[in-house]
Parts: C-alpha cells; sequence; structure tokens
C-alpha cells in the first residue's frame, strides 16, 4: 500500500490526549499508513461558542476522510451539551458498535479463560434518541424509540458479522416481557432474521437473566446483539470481566463513516497522572487499521502487544499487584516488540 490514509483524530479529555499520543506513537512506528488530521471537540468548543461541542471545521474534516480515531470525551452529567458520542454516531449514521470482548488467559490473569463474546450494539435509537422533556417540575419523560428499519439493519449486521468471523452462535437480548411493544419489536426482528441464517444457532434472553449470565458463563456466548442501553452496559460489564474496562477497543460502523474508540471514558479520576491503559484504544486503532484494508499492519501491532503482556509488562489496572509502568512505558514497550 503507497498512499497514505486521512483519519480524523481527536484526542479527547481526561486521559484521552496521554492514551491518544501512545496510540499513535505505536501506530506510526509500526508502519501504519495513516495521515493524522487533528480536531478539538468537546468542552473547549463548547465554551468558544458551539453548541453542540463539535465546530463546523471538525465536522469538515468528518465529512472529508469519514474515518475517526476518537479519544474518550467527558460528558456532563444531568445538564450542559448533549453527549458527543451520541450526536456523532447519530449525525454520522454509525448504527452498529461493535465490542469484542477476550480473555487474555494465560498472559492476564482471569476468572473466564476462554471468553470470547463480541456485542453488537443498536447504536442510534432506543432511549438514546434523545426525546427526552420535563412534563412538570416533578415529572420528566424520556421515549424508547425502536424501528423495525433500524432494527432489521442491526440484527443483520450481526449474523453477517458472525458469518464472516465465523462465529457459530448469535444471542439477542431484550426486556420483551415488559416493553411488550418496543423490546417486542426488537425481538420479533431478530427472530425473523435469524431465519435468513440457518448456519447459525440463535437464542433469546431476558436481559437480566442474560447479564447474570455473561457476569457467571461468559464463555457461554458469542455474538450478543441488543438495543442500545443494553449494549452499553453489558459491553462494560463484558470489559471488565476480562480484566479491565481499559482493555476493550470499540467500532462503530456507518455505510459510509466509521468511527473508532476505546470502551472507556475519560476516567477523570486518573487523568493527567500518566498511568492509563491505552490497550483499549489501541484495540480500537487495531479494527481501525483492518477496516480500512491494512490487516498486516494491525496484525504485528497486536503480537506486539500480546508479546508485552506476556513479557510481564502491566499498566496498573492490569497488574493485580505485580510491578507495573506508565501509559508512555507500556507504548515503549510495544513498539519495541514491533
Ligand atoms: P470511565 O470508563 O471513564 O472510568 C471508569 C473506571 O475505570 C475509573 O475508575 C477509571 O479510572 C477506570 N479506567 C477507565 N479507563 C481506564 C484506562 N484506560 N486505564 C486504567 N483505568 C481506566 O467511566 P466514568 O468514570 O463513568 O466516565 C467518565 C466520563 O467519560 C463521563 O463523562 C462519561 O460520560 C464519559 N464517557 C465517555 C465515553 C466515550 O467517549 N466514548 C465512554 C464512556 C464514558
Amino acid at each position: 500500500m503507497s498512499q497514505k490514509r486521512p483519519i480524523t483524530i481527536a484526542r479527547g479529555d481526561g486521559i484521552g490526549p496521554e492514551i491518544m499520543d501512545a496510540t499513535i506513537k505505536i501506530l506510526e512506528h509500526a508502519g501504519a499508513m495513516i495521515e493524522p488530521e487533528y480536531i478539538e471537540i468537546g468542552k473547549e468548543a463548547y465554551l468558544a461558542g458551539h453548541s453542540s461541542g463539535i465546530p463546523e471545521e471538525a465536522w469538515d474534516s468528518l465529512r472529508k476522510t469519514k474515518l475517526f480515531l476518537k479519544g474518550p470525551i467527558t460528558t456532563p452529567q444531568g445538564e450542559g451539551y448533549k453527549s458527543l458520542n451520541v450526536t456523532i454516531r447519530k449525525t454520522l449514521g454509525l448504527y452498529a458498535n461493535v465490542r469484542p470482548n477476550v480473555s487474555y488467559a494465560p498472559l492476564l490473569q482471569t476468572r473466564h479463560d476462554d471468553m470470547d463474546m463480541v456485542v453488537v450494539r443498536e447504536n442510534e435509537e432506543d432511549l438514546y434518541a434523545g426525546i427526552e422533556h420535563q412534563q412538570t417540575p416533578e415529572v420528566t419523560q424520556c421515549l424508547k424509540l425502536i424501528t423495525r428499519p433500524g432494527t432489521e439493519k442491526i440484527v443483520r449486521y450481526a449474523f453477517e458479522y458472525a458469518r464472516k468471523h465465523n462465529r457459530k452462535k448469535v444471542t439477542c437480548f431484550t426486556k420483551d416481557n415488559i416493553m411488550k411493544l418496543t423490546d417486542g419489536l426488537f425481538h420479533k426482528v431478530f427472530d425473523e432474521i435469524a431465519q435468513e441464517y440457518p448456519d447459525i444457532e440463535n437464542e433469546h434472553w431476558i436481559i437480566d437473566i442474560g447479564m447474570a449470565k455473561i457476569a457467571d458463563t461468559p464463555e457461554d456466548f458469542d455474538v450478543v446483539v441488543m438495543p442500545n442501553l443494553y449494549g452499553d452496559i453489558a459491553s462494560d460489564v463484558a470489559a471488565q470481566i476480562t480484566g479491565s474496562v481499559g482493555l476493550g477497543g470499540s467500532a462503530n460502523i456507518g455505510d459510509q463513516c466509521a468511527m473508532f474508540e476505546a470502551v472507556h471514558g475519560s476516567a477523570p479520576d486518573i487523568a493527567g497522572k500518566g498511568i492509563a491503559n491505552p490497550s483499549g484504544l489501541l484495540h480500537g486503532a487495531i479494527m481501525m487499521l483492518v477496516h480500512i484494508g491494512q490487516p498486516e499492519v494491525a496484525g504485528r501491532i497486536h503480537n506486539a502487544w500480546l508479546k508485552t503482556l506476556e513479557d510481564g509488562v502491566y499498566t496498573g489496572d492490569i497488574a493485580k499487584g505485580e510491578p507495573h509502568v506508565g501509559t508512555t512505558e507500556f507504548a515503549e514497550a510495544v513498539i519495541e516488540r514491533l
């Protein structure tokens, strides 16, 4: 490959800049054919008068490159501008959020050595559609939106993903015993589309017992598809079970654009200390390289990362009391093993 692929990059806030700098350094040393184009989004842009927290030049870059590597961004809780993450996913039509959760035993201590599940989360609808109002001072309301076209798209994506990645089963989680119409539609569409994939096993669990099963026997799951909010929660739980929420990467896929990031947030409690694990964002970047047709360099980075763990180099979140290194040292250790 001779031409560099332009990508839009937001370093984010909190631990974002630390882990993004570490990740980009690894990508550059590995010879990834990328041409970064940095944008500023979030609080600073909001304070500068961009009500969404995203300036026009950031949208211009995203519309041009159609590829986004994003550091975590703090969302004001309970007030302030809407989640940038939700705005970006909806504006760019990123309907599928794919979050693999893999145990790295014996390189990392885990209670579930055979865990290898992928959460496929619907990314535009459900309670995240942004239809929320104050009815009276004492009553608030948020509407849950589930559509047939949106559900068909995400369920078909999950089955196609399973087929492409040689996975055996797709599980659906809903709460259709209570939300009979909305979650009922999601379940119904799942059952219909499952018929088109007789080569792939399918099952459905009510979300509460499904989550309990993920916590207890995650190795029983393969690809799991669900509405937006459940997927957000399930993927954090699953990432934490693999050893740390700091490990998981996340792909947000649309028909035109794609965005890659870490599963975790901006971790304000450890920001600026140089101790954050860059692995989640690095895994997001590895998924991005595969997506843009650079699987060799993606594989080389992943192998170097595995070798780093094999050699006992850990960040604090995964060290389990063993000696550990900071973000920059960890990235340098990966680079040495490329
Ligand atoms: P968080 O994921 O930021 O942190 C949860 C816990 O995990 C913290 O103790 C943190 O220190 C630890 N942690 C997270 N990432 C880590 C890493 N790479 N290395 C080591 N430890 C790590 O969750 P939160 O505290 O609930 O959220 C903080 C902010 O991030 C909120 O404003 C939230 O809205 C935002 N958020 C953003 C995104 C995103 O940008 N995609 C995703 C989730 C949360």
